[in-house]
């Protein structure tokens, strides 16, 4: 079994983009910018962004974030994404998700500027990248295709399972591995909760790919020996076991199903760095005007 190790080719990624942060100030005078909105103070989502700055500060990118009271209006909110869709000064922005209950999601993406939809969220973006055409595709199932592409795994031709069917990430993912590209033309099968014989389709994949938010849900059963495994679930526990005084599990029992697969990602240090990075590449492509010209 070969660990996929997300960190390290995340930094390999990060040393890349930071060259070409480099040569793009030379050019231009000014690096690459991400703003981030953040409505309320909801812990999960501060972290987020708290490390979304740290990976942009890593790189030479500029950062800033929009912090906003959680009883905020839609208006508000709405007038705040209009405010950063004409600011020339930010190449790419996100709305840190989830939003309070009372703000409809949909709306609010819909009024981000898809050239600087970074996220990729928006159906201008979602359906560029469905049909094959430059798009900005989100980061986690863009993170999981360049780990794909950088571990060399082959996909071509390969039966490929996909656990989840979310619009951040199973869905994507799944349409990335059906494209007539590389990585792609994998034979691509989605499951989700109304799937039937779930086991038995599993234990098909050559590349299994799970998303569906349950603790080590995927076990070594469920899984063809020699698979290439991809868990993208991410779950905290308290634990008093660990210095940190809690330790992070996958969607995937890794002690046995590791035993099994050929490659599998571990949880932490597999997809959640690829995640991150793959923010900076799309604002890398923001700032080089790359996906629209
Ligand atoms: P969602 O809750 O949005 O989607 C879960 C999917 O799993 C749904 O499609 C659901 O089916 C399916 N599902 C749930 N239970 C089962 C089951 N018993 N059998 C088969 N399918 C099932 O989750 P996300 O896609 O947003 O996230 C999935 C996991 O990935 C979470 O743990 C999340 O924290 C993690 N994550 C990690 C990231 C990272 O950077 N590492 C980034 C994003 C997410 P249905 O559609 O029928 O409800």
């Amino acid at each position: 079994m070969e660990l996929i190790d997300g960190r390290k080719i995340a930094g390999e990624i990060k040393a890349e983009i930071a060259e070409q942060v480099k040569k793009l100030i030379d050019a231009t005078d000014r690096p690459p910018h991400l703003a981030a909105i953040l409505v309320g103070n909801d812990p999960a989502s501060e972290t987020y962004v708290a490390n979304k700055e740290k990976a942009c500060k890593e790189v030479g990118f500029d950062s800033s974030v929009y912090r906003l009271d959680d009883a905020i209006s839609e208006k508000e909110l709405l007038d705040t994404v209009e405010f950063i869709n004409n600011d020339p000064d930010i190449d790419g922005f996100i709305v840190q998700l989830p939003l309070p209950k009372h703000i409809n999601e949909q709306n609010i993406i819909k009024a981000i500027n898809p050239k600087k939809d970074v996220d990729g969220f928006h159906p201008e973006n979602m359906g560029r990248m469905t049909l094959g055409l430059p798009a900005y595709v989100s980061a986690t199932p863009n993170g999981i295709i360049e780990m794909i592409r950088r571990s060399g795994i082959e996909t071509d031709g390969k039966h490929c399972v996909v656990v989840g069917r979310s619009n951040i990430v199973g869905r994507p993912v799944s349409i990335l591995l059906s494209r007539t590209t590389t990585p792609g033309n994998a034979t691509v099968t989605v499951c989700h909760s109304r799937t039937r014989n779930l086991k038995e389709i599993t234990s098909m994949a050559d590349i299994l790919i799970v998303a569906i938010g349950k603790p080590e849900f995927i076990t070594a059963d469920m899984v063809k020996q020699g698979a290439v495994v991809i868990d993208v679930g991410i779950h905290r526990f308290v634990s008093t076991q660990s210095a940190s005084g809690f330790r992070l599990v996958g969607d995937v029992k890794f002690d046995e199903v590791s035993a099994k697969a050929s490659k599998i990602t571990p949880v932490p240090g597999g997809v959640g760095p690829m995640t991150i990075v793959s923010l900076l590449i799309n604002t890398l492509k923001a700032a080089t005007k790359e996906v629209y010209a």
